[in-house]
């Protein structure tokens, strides 16, 4: 018998969890939030998004009402300098012509230096860097309007990295922005080389945020514009960085310098939303495994990974989740939730987005931003169907946008109430430590290859939407680091993790971890094997309790702050995905769980 997934929120929850999630209750803690708020805050209205944008707050509403878009727009521009013809002709397709008239053009047409009749390459790191100060220059024609290219790093092979900052706030700098009180949005494209349509996408984004139709959501939202995360892979048409490493897994490690920038610009502009735009496999090993073309326009899915607070999930589900699916829907795109499969042909199941803390989409989750994941059918078909691509992404990255704008009020309460309500965990209850999908299964919409026809796929499939909790302890209430576990600290304040000194020798009562059994081993994904380089040590451990002397020049990272639950994530040993796993701490020694708030004098770095 086949179960297909629950579409409703409600039941992709433990049925534990079901009760209390009604949402009078979850809004309880922000309606007592608002009471000492000037700004009263919108009714929580489940899985309907507000007719109209709720007014913005008397000293910021604008000369014209804010209506973001119900649908996609392109403003129209002049066509740009042709391009000098292809060197080469367009690849064949992939599969049959009848597949292929199941995707027609869209009605616009996109025209990035990338998207030029005639081109045969994607738009250039040089053109996407010119493309940004034009539109940071066009944006700033319109009064109010403040608009800057930041370098926020250099790739692997010293390509600039450089995003577009877009505002209405009296500055492009963090202080600034945030002080004006509104949600800032992060776009990041193209981590992965080999997948282009995020990364054109993002500038017809930035375009119509800086002198297009998307103007006016800067009446309510900032907006944070990274076009290419991976400029190395772009180059060289590959996923991983470089120098091979998959930087979409290294968002905790932070050990490429691609992860590291993206890490960086996250920590200074604390973004309320962040949204990561790739493409998926579209023939490939699902025509192996089972003879068929992947089907839909888009693939999605939100945070899932082990700690995160519900409102954040619910958030994610019903502000941005169901909106999205029905712009899709009125530009005539499918959609589904984000699915990929091994590489290894003999496995054919197929798992949702992984639960490791190690994506960009995870570990954004675990610093309490809304983070969205938008995939497109891409990768493999090089520029065939690009326009209808371009459009998915624009139409789906839209949607996100004119929801935020919409929700910008209640955003910006929300995300304090988040911060509080994990740093009140701190010494209290369990925290997750390792969490798993659930099996289940699905039946998958695949199209046959030849005809083009729908073929429904009965699969094995790995649900991110209900965690299994596979390893949990009581939350300390931090975690004592030794002197020497200066990269580890500096990952954790690269990530805006507060990390104290032991300013004077003293003692605190803790659990420190024995080895119990160790073997090396590779990070795994669902996929396989993650591009990474390194071997990791994967270890067993028991705790023993008891009273530790720490030495001066110590480090204490407190769990009684806003990113607890990622630095759970980088420091309890035991998992695939944590510093000590990753080499980036080195020996169980170097780590205690504190189990009673430490009374020893402690300064901040
Ligand atoms: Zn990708």
């Amino acid at each position: 018998m086949t179960t297909t997934l629950p579409q409703s929120p409600k039941t992709q929850l433990p049925a534990s969890r079901i009760h209390g999630m009604r949402p009078l209750a979850l809004l309880a803690p922000l309606a007592l939030l608002a009471a000492c708020s000037s700004v009263p805050l919108p009714p929580w209205t489940p899985g309907q998004p507000a007719a109209v944008p709720a007014p913005a707050p008397a000293a910021q509403r604008p000369s014209s009402p804010v209506i973001p878009p119900a649908a996609v727009q392109v403003t129209p521009v002049a066509p740009a300098t042709p391009y000098p013809p292809a060197a080469q002709a367009e690849a064949p397709a992939p599969y049959s012509a009848a597949v292929a008239a199941r995707f027609p053009a869209p009605s616009v047409t996109y025209n990035t230096p990338g998207l030029q009749a005639g081109r045969s390459a994607f738009t250039t790191q040089a053109e996407i860097q010119a493309w940004l100060r034009e539109q940071a220059a066009a944006a700033t024609r319109t009064p109010g309007i403040r608009a800057s290219v930041l370098a926020i790093g250099r790739s692997q092979r010293g390509e600039t990295l450089e995003a577009l900052v877009l505002t209405r706030a009296g500055g492009t700098d963090p202080a600034v922005m945030q002080a004006a009180g509104k949600p800032t949005v992060l776009l990041v494209g193209q981590q992965h080389g080999d997948e282009p349509a995020g990364s054109e996408a993002l500038l017809v984004i930035a375009r119509e945020l800086a002198q297009g139709l998307l103007q006016p959501v800067l009446e309510r939202i900032n907006v944070v514009i990274v076009p290419r995360g991976n400029p190395d892979g772009a180059a060289g048409d590959q996923r991983a960085t470089s120098g091979g490493l998959d930087m979409n897994r290294d968002h905790l490690l932070l050990n490429t310098p691609e992860a590291q920038a993206l890490a960086r610009l996250a920590r200074d502009y604390n973004p309320t939303v962040v949204v990561d735009a790739h493409e998926y496999t579209v023939v490939g090993r699902y025509l192996q495994k089972f003879g068929t073309v992947q089907k839909f326009d888009a693939l999605f899915q939100y945070a899932t990974t082990a700690n995160l607070p519900e409102f954040l999930t619910k958030a994610a589900e019903e502000w941005y989740r169901r909106p999205l699916l029905a712009a899709l829907k009125a530009q005539n795109l499918s959609s589904e939730w984000y699915y990929t499969t091994s590489s290894d042909l003999a496995d054919k199941k197929i798992s949702m987005g992984g639960t490791q803390p190690d994506t960009g989409r995870n570990v954004n989750g675990l610093k309490n931003a809304v983070s969205l994941l938008i995939e497109t059918r891409g990768v493999g078909i090089g520029r065939l169907h690009i326009q209808r691509r371009v459009h998915t992404q624009v139409t789906a990255i839209t949607s996100v946008l004119a929801s935020t704008a919409q929700r910008a009020n209640e955003l910006h309460q929300l995300r304090p109430y988040l911060d509080k309500e994990v740093s009140a965990q701190a010494c209290k209850e369990q925290a997750v430590i390792e969490a798993g999908p659930t099996a289940a299964q699905y039946e998958l919409l695949m199209l046959d290859p030849v005809t083009g026809a729908d073929k429904a796929v009965n699969v094995d499939w790995d649900s991110a939407l209900a965690l299994r909790t596979l390893k949990a302890r009581a939350r300390p209430c931090g975690y004592w680091l030794s002197a020497a576990s200066t990269v580890a600290v500096d990952r954790l304040r690269l990530h805006g993790v507060q990390v104290m000194r032991v300013a004077e020798q003293g003692s605190m009562l803790g659990d420190s971890y024995r080895e119990t059994a160790s073997t090396s081993g590779e990070r795994q994904d669902v996929r396989g094997a993650i591009a990474d380089g390194n071997a990791i040590i994967k270890v067993q451990v028991s705790l023993t309790r008891g009273v530790v002397d720490v030495p001066r020049g110590s480090y204490y990272v407190p769990l009684n702050q806003p990113m607890a639950n990622l630095v759970v994530a980088a420091l309890e040993p035991d998992t695939q995905s944590s510093f000590f796993a990753n080499q980036i701490l080195r020996g169980l020694q170097s780590t205690v769980r504190v189990m009673a708030e430490p009374t020893i004098k402690l300064e901040d770095l």
